[in-house]
């Protein structure tokens, strides 16, 4: 069962989907913490990212994720359009000149695009950032392909527990970007990115169960 090109442009545009399905609650969540532009800036760049996967539906996988990255740094502003934007390039380094991926090289992908947000953005867990959705949604990963689950077994639970990562950015004090500016404040407001990585982590998990159906 390798996912091919057509899985991953067919992820990039369920996150686009689902994204923009949530956009006003992403939108919410910032102008708790932020300023209200979250959601409508992911939303931006994901249209644009499907824009532009027609000109390059042709090639390999590691071109489509680095375009999409590309594309983000240049259409979403903010914090998270570079921080994003750097996960989707690093993913795509990962996986150069590559048409067919295994389990193992989605959670490489992975593990490339959270080292990537966090030599840009200096983030540890616990720091009420997307760093605590994508970190303990990439250990779920590794946990369950370890114990010999299916690729999309496994990223079903790595979704789940980016959810839960997103959820238990609640109680945390900011620490960076602007919500860091709130101090005390930011408690007690799950967290906008974290929120967005969850969405993200759904897609990809919703592409790998039809994955298995359509291999
Ligand atoms: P901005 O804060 O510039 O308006 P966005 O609203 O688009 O940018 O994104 C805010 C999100 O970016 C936060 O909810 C947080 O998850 C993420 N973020 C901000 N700074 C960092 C950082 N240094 N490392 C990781 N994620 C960060
Ligand atoms: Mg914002």
């Amino acid at each position: 069962m390798p996912i091919t090109v057509e899985h991953v442009t067919h992820f990039l545009s369920v996150a686009a989907k689902l994204i923009h399905a949530h956009r006003d609650e992403l939108t919410a969540l910032d102008a708790a913490i932020g300023d209200a532009d979250h959601g409508a800036n992911l939303d931006r760049g994901l249209a644009a990212v499907l824009a532009r996967l027609p000109a390059v539906a042709d090639k390999d996988i590691g071109t489509v994720l680095k375009t999409t990255g590309m594309t983000i740094v240049s259409t979403v502003g903010g914090a998270s359009g570079p921080l994003y934007g750097t996960a989707f390039v690093r993913a795509g380094m990962a996986l150069a000149d590559r048409h067919e991926l295994g389990a193992e090289d989605v959670a490489l992908a992975l593990e490339a695009a959270l080292d990537g947000i966090v030599a840009r953005g200096k983030a540890q867990r616990g720091e009420k950032t997307m760093v605590d959705a994508l970190a303990p949604a990439i250990d779920a990963l590794r946990a369950a392909l370890a114990a010999g689950q299916p690729l999309d077994h496994a990223l079903q639970v790595a979704a789940a527990a980016a959810q839960d990562g997103a959820l238990a950015t609640i109680p945390m004090l900011a620490m960076k970007g602007r919500a860091s500016y709130l101090g005390e404040r930011s408690i007690g407001h799950q967290d906008p990115g974290a929120t967005s990585t969850a969405y993200i982590l759904r897609a990809l998990a919703m592409t790998c169960s039809r994955s298995e159906e359509v291999a």
